[in-house]
């Protein structure tokens, strides 16, 4: 077994090619998710360079640089998957399409990798199903409440023999929004494998690259996410470990990702899956003609930010963020936000943001209601890829504002379009 370590990647992560080429380099960012107590001295943190890179070979996008995951995922971990409506409902889907796709019955196992607090687990468990969750937070402790069991550690190689012992193999493992995440993937693909019977399936949802690309989700770019992955990769990378994909779909979560089902065995291929690789090689992302407009429109959306808020606050306005999910982190560094620009940055009571300045700033995070008794003149949402559902809720609960809503093209959303 290989030892892993962490630092520039220089060899493709699925391939192993050396030939990487740049497309995007954002600077040095701070890890998304640690943030320092308001009122505590700041003390020294890491900063890790974040530049994604191409692989001709594979066609992989990828990051530069992988940081200890025991930095990125802490056993406070705040991201809470349960309680955003949007993955709750989406868990739901795939637990409908999953049962009606592979005909599961109460003896299957189902194996959910990045478990956090068990909302996708739970499904099934209602199913009918037995699962087991692999979680490293203590959100694993959230889905134990909820009946959900859970190991708590790092899914990789040195699960795989105490699964099999005290549970046998899985007809279905899932990884949503995690398969992207995990360094060393030759030893994650091979846990897999050995966790899944004969017929067994590997259902993965990840960030799609095709979205990142064609509505400018630079923001996306943090350490968390190793691989932007296209259907054309994934291929690429199943297939070297004996899985074929059968079915593949867009789902809405995270700004646009991609769910993908991969079987060990022989199944009917559903045309879902030539037509996204169709779709993919239309938008020519096996070769690199998008590398230099994606890189310009990353840039001019800085500056049309940068310029849209100085304006603003130039004027004495007020501009308060709404909510801090990961991504915020990268666009407020990136764009070199501070607090004299955004006065403070807003989430829903109960968050374990708040309390906290936002990370590698001085912005503190705070809670919602202070938007309701300050009434600034504009809300900018850091949540922007949910802003249709966000900006009506904002308006309800009584913010009298405006919008800013900051990618892919910085622009003001009048408060009359909501009411
Ligand atoms: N799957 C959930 C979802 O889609 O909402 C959570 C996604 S969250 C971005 C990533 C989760 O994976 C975190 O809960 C993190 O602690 C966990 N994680 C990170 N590395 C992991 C690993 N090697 N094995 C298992 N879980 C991991």
């Amino acid at each position: 077994m290989t030892t892993l370590t962490y630092g520039p990647i220089t060899a493709c992560q699925i391939c192993g090619s050396n030939d990487l080429r740049s497309v995007l380099f954002l600077g040095y960012l701070p890890p998304v998710n640690t943030m320092q107590t308001i009122g505590t001295a700041h003390d020294k943190q890491e900063w890790f360079p974040a530049e994604i890179l191409r692989c001709p070979e594979c066609s992989l996008v990828q990051l530069g640089y992988a940081a200890d995951p025991n930095v990125l995922f802490p056993p406070d971990y705040p991201y809470r998957s349960g309680t955003t409506r949007i993955l709750r409902e989406n868990f739901a889907d795939l637990q409908r399409e999953a049962k009606a796709l592979l005909g599961l019955t109460n003896k299957d196992l189902i194996i959910d990798i990045g478990s956090n607090d068990g909302t996708l687990l739970k499904n099934f468990l209602d199913g009918g199903n037995r699962v087991l969750g692999v979680e490293p937070s203590l959100n694993a402790k959230l889905a134990e409440d909820m009946g959900v069991e859970t190991k708590m550690t790092f899914f990789g190689s040195s699960v795989v023999e105490p699964i099999l012992k005290s549970h046998g193999k899985a007809k279905v493992i899932t990884a949503a929004n995690v398969f992207a995440h995990i360094h060393g993937l030759d030893g994650i693909m091979k846990s897999i494998v050995a966790l899944l019977e004969d017929d067994g399936v590997f259902i993965s949802e990840s960030h799609y690259l095709l979205d990142l690309l064609t509505t400018v989700q630079y923001d996306t770019i943090y350490h968390e996410h190793l691989r932007h992955y296209s259907v054309t990769s994934l291929r690429f990378l199943l297939e070297r470990y004996g899985l074929t994909i059968f079915h593949a779909k867009r789902i809405p979560t995270h700004g646009g990702s991609i769910r993908v089902y991969a079987s060990k065995s022989k199944r009917a291929v559903n045309a879902s899956v030539a037509a996204m690789l169709k779709e993919e090689e239309e938008a020519g992302l096996q070769g690199d003609a998008w590398v230099k407009p994606f890189r310009d429109r990353v840039l001019h959306s800085k500056l049309a930010l940068y310029e849209l808020l100085t304006k603003i606050k130039s004027s004495g306005k007020r501009i308060y963020a709404i909510s801090a999910p990961s991504r915020a982190s990268t666009l407020v560094n990136y764009v070199g936000l501070d607090d004299g620009i955004i006065d403070c940055v807003l989430e829903i009571q109960g968050s374990k943001k708040i309390g906290k300045y936002m990370p590698g700033r001085h912005i503190p995070v705070l809670d919602e209601a202070k938007l309701y008794q300050d009434q600034p003149e504009y809300a900018l949402l850091l949540s922007w890829h949910i802003g249709a559902e966000l900006m009506p809720n904002l308006k309800k609960r009584g913010f009298k504002g405006d919008f800013i809503v900051p990618l892919p093209e910085p622009r003001i959303m009048k408060n009359a379009s909501f009411i």
